[in-house]
């Protein structure tokens, strides 16, 4: 196990009256590549800005390696950061670029000599793929280059830490997925722990050892990319990761639970008795089967190729599903589904209950084809299920 190094203990922010960041408790383990997930406004970094000791806590402490550093200013924190806008220096070349910082004085008032800095610059070079680079011009090289100069020369210093707030923001979509894979790999060769921001979902569950959602200034799931997509806590954190339709449900027993009048085994426990909850069921995990030996029938209201697969949008009694399949069902048909016990995740009810996870605004041209037929069908057998 890797041992603890950044501690935010009860951390809020407040902006004025603005609570911005609310009670915040995280740890960050030491070479860990731990991303702080989110929508726009959500807090990310501010977080990102108290670790680096641009922002102190309204309230709460902030420990490095177990010592309270909320008093520590940026520059004697071991933590160095990539910007989205990085601005590297036009008139240096990459060489000077990168050693910019080690020419500077350290904390500890010794200055590097010359065959040091040229022998950290060429290794850090040679790590983030730029070797025989030096002498060229940053204005001549392209996105992704430039943004490994500023990674170059972050990491160059050797921080215990680097944080890094939307560093490929600016690039186009195809360069950004090169660079989360350079990042990666950049991250496990270095052995740096790095904290990363995004509010890109894919992003964030492509690269990080851990995940940790955040809306509203507070923190509402830390996990793997898996435990989040695949174990949702709530309903913004599943809305938020990933596709998922968000229906209601009534617990009546360990491992079952019905939706929509009718009763799908799970693989969930540990709820009570007839237990109002929110079920996520995700798009690829149903099944189209014909509309008689389905669990549930409706009607498909919309079909939109995607490559591999069709989106299709299913209409049940008015709630309307995403479904992705490789399955072609023409608009208007009624089809059945089925969805195998793991396919169906249970959470507890809570203050976004109700507010994602229908995909009505995705056919509402569609709607003049009506709602599927499926009526509310208690089962006398329910009792069995007693618990
Ligand atoms: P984005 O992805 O858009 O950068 P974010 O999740 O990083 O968003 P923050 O920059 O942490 O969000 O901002 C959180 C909230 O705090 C926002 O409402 C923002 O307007 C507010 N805020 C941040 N810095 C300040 C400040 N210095 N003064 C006042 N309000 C601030």
């Amino acid at each position: 196990m890797s041992k603890e190094l950044i501690r935010l203990s009860n951390c809020s922010m407040a902006f004025d009256e603005d609570v911005v960041l609310n009670n915040i408790n995280l740890h960050i383990n030491d070479k860990e590549f731990l991303t702080l997930l989110g929508p726009s406004g959500c807090g990310k970094t501010t977080t990102l800005r108290i670790i680096g000791g641009f922002l102190k806590p309204t309230s709460g402490d902030v420990y490095f390696d177990g010592v309270r550093i909320n008093d520590v200013p940026p520059h004697k924190r071991m933590v160095n950061t990539v910007f989205q806008k990085y601005a590297l220096f036009t008139h240096l070349n990459v060489f000077e670029n990168t050693a910019f910082g080690l020419k500077l004085q350290r904390p500890d008032g010794k200055k590097l000599d010359k065959s040091e800095i040229y022998s950290r610059v060429m290794e850090m070079l040679e790590i983030v793929s730029l070797k025989g680079f030096e002498k060229r011009s940053v204005t001549t090289l392209s996105g992704g280059q430039q943004q490994r100069v500023a990674i170059a020369r972050a990491l160059v210093n050797r921080p215990k830490v680097l944080l890094l707030d939307e560093p490929l923001g600016a690039l186009d979509m195809r360069l950004r997925k090169d660079m989360q894979n350079e990042l990666k790999r950049i991250q496990q060769m270095t052995g740096i722990t790095f904290v990363y921001v995004t509010h890109d979902q894919e992003e964030a569950l492509a690269m990080s050892d851990t995940v940790v959602v955040i809306e509203s200034g507070v923190i509402q799931q830390i996990g793997t990319p898996e435990d989040i997509y695949n174990e949702p806590q709530n309903a913004f954190v599943a809305d938020f990761i990933g596709e998922s339709n968000i229906v209601d449900g009534i617990m009546l027993a360990d491992g079952l639970v019905e939706i929509f009048g009718r009763k799908f085994k799970c693989l969930d426990r540990g709820f009570d008795h007839r237990e109002h909850v929110d079920v996520v069921i995700r798009p690829e995990d149903i099944d189209i089967v014909s509309e008689k030996s389905g669990m549930l029938s409706g009607t498909v209201t919309s079909i939109t190729f995607r490559g591999v697969l069709y989106d299709i949008i299913v209409d049940f009694k008015g709630f309307k599903w995403l479904i992705q399949t490789t399955d072609l069902s023409p608009v208007g048909s009624k089809i059945g589904i089925k969805i195998d016990p793991d396919g169906i995740h249970v959470m507890k009810k809570g203050p976004f209950s109700g507010m994602f996870g229908d995909y009505s605004s995705y056919s509402a041209e569609y709607d003049e084809i009506g709602d599927a037929e499926i009526e509310y069908e208690p089962d006398s057998s329910e009792d069995d299920y007693e618990v």
